[in-house]
């Protein structure tokens, strides 16, 4: 069966006076004394198609079925619109209701619903423009993702979503647990026996597929991982989520320049891929959202990214003329409102940290000849903060060890990675892009919740 024509085709075709059949939804309708006019979209493009309905040709009881809101079918003529702005409309030879909706109770009526209140109606939002944009331009993210990964030479890896590891010391996790939770089986000690769980040990939702991207890496040269992931950290923030998609690519033979070159690369590409694949949307949310959306892209592009130690941003930070809610001094993680005068205010575009204090970091960071840091990295992006976090990854089986001792981690649940550096070791690197915040940068949305279709937020799992 071909695939049928959409909105999209239909508006874009310069094949006039034929006969077509287009379904949606009606955004809007005019009455007039001849003629009405409904304006039908379908999700395929930001731009709605222009029925053109005869009064003489239909019932009245038809013309006042096509409300807001509901659903289309029309069969009539492709022709060349005359009015400004659209390219083709479709006069009416039969309207076919094949959804009705209520005007009394439709929500999405009035234009300019808030943000907030859309989220209560998530399983409508898709119907407005701003979220059929913001749903268009991720799924171009992530086809661009892919797209690049694939042009180079990676593999796309599928980590496990249940791991049995809780060694990534990336934040909460969720319980993964077939046990009764009123009366689960208990130890000598009285403590629960997840001997007798579903797997035979305590499991989670992943936070992160890195440490299994890694076992990768030292087979495959250069995987990626793109997958949800879980962090049951109950920050109630804008750029939090509690299920959230990460891109974790994993390079052997990578060091940490290797890596912030990559990283800068791959974002410059996908900011790229965006302004050339999603231009109507990104100019509605330019238009509506933010001005500055489609210049700050372009000057992602165009611009290098300032690189700086930790060391140097801490410098940064303690002569800066503006008082800090969290106090800075060497040795502390930098907080939101660090990363964006670092960004915003004092390089004025995208900004790589490296070498951060190694205690206030994971395991597995390479450790630095001065003892005190590790090859970490973060990408800090003009009103996000940290969208990239990654490192060159400890290779030396002795020195990742004391660290594991160290850090108190079980040596046992991570018997495999340890492995990994005992047989064939190689340096290797990587890093972890949040999806929803490259989603946020490109989109202009200043919400998490906004750019993912069903957030899931402390508190928050309707849908
Ligand atoms: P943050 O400091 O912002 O909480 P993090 O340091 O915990 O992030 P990483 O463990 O480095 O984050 O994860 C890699 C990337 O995943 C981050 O750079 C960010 O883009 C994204 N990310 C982390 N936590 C979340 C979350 N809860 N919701 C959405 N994206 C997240
Ligand atoms: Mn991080």
């Amino acid at each position: 069966m071909p695939v049928k024509e959409n909105i999209k085709q239909l508006l874009q075709s310069s094949d006039y006076d034929r006969k077509v059949t287009v379904m949606g939804w009606v955004r809007t309708k005019r009455e007039g004394k001849n003629v009405a006019f409904a304006a039908l979209n379908d999700g395929s493009i930001i731009h709605n198609i222009q029925i053109v309905i005869d009064n003489a040709k239909f019932d009245e009881a038809t013309i006042k079925s096509i409300t807001t809101g509901s659903c289309v079918q029309v069969l009539g003529t492709l022709v060349q619109s005359m009015g400004k702005g659209q390219s083709s409309e479709v006069q009416a030879d039969e309207i076919k209701l094949l959804g009705g909706a209520d005007a009394d109770s439709y929500p999405l009526q009035k234009k300019g619903h808030t943000l907030e209140f859309l989220r209560e109606i998530a399983h409508l939002r898709p119907r407005t423009n701003t979220f059929g944009a913001v749903f268009r331009i991720r799924h171009h993210a992530a086809f661009a993702i892919h797209k690049f990964f694939n042009e180079n030479g990676f593999n796309w890896m599928h980590t496990p979503i249940i791991t049995g590891s809780d060694a990534e010391g990336a934040g909460e996790m969720f319980r993964v647990s077939t046990l009764s939770p009123t009366n689960p089986p208990l130890n000598e000690n009285g403590d629960v026996n997840y001997e007798e769980d579903f797997f035979g040990k305590e499991t989670n939702l992943t936070v992160s597929g890195q440490l299994e991207a890694e076992l990768g890496a030292l087979a495959l040269s250069k995987v990626y991982t793109f997958g949800p992931t879980f962090r049951a950290e109950n920050s109630n923030t804008t750029r939090h989520l509690a299920e959230f998609w990460m891109i974790e690519p994993e390079m052997a033979f990578y060091d940490i320049t290797d890596n912030m070159d990559l990283a800068e690369e791959f974002l410059k590409y996908m900011v790229q891929y965006i302004l050339n694949n999603c231009k109507d949307d990104l100019e509605f949310l330019n238009k509506m959202y933010d001005k500055e959306l489609i210049q700050r892209l372009e000057s992602v592009v165009n611009t290098d990214f300032a690189r700086v130690t930790y060391t140097e941003a801490v410098d940064v930070l303690l002569a800066a003329k503006q008082k800090f809610e969290f106090k800075v001094e060497w040795g502390v993680d930098l907080q939101s409102e660090h990363e964006k005068y670092l960004v915003e205010q004092h390089y004025k575009k995208p900004v790589i940290v490296v070498d951060y204090p190694k205690d206030i970091k994971a395991f597995y960071m390479r450790q630095n000849e001065d003892g005190k840091t590790v090859r970490a990295m973060d990408v800090l992006f003009p009103g996000i903060g940290e969208i990239i976090g990654g490192s060159q990854r400890e290779e030396r089986y002795e020195l990742l060890e004391k660290r594991i001792d160290e850090m108190n981690i079980e040596k046992e649940s991570v018997w495999w990675y340890l492995e990994t550096r005992k047989f064939g070791t190689a340096t290797h690197s990587g890093f972890g892009l949040g999806f929803e915040r490259f989603v946020l940068f490109v989109t202009a949305m200043s919400n998490i919740r906004d750019v993912i279709p069903f957030p899931r937020t402390p508190q928050n799992a309707e849908f």
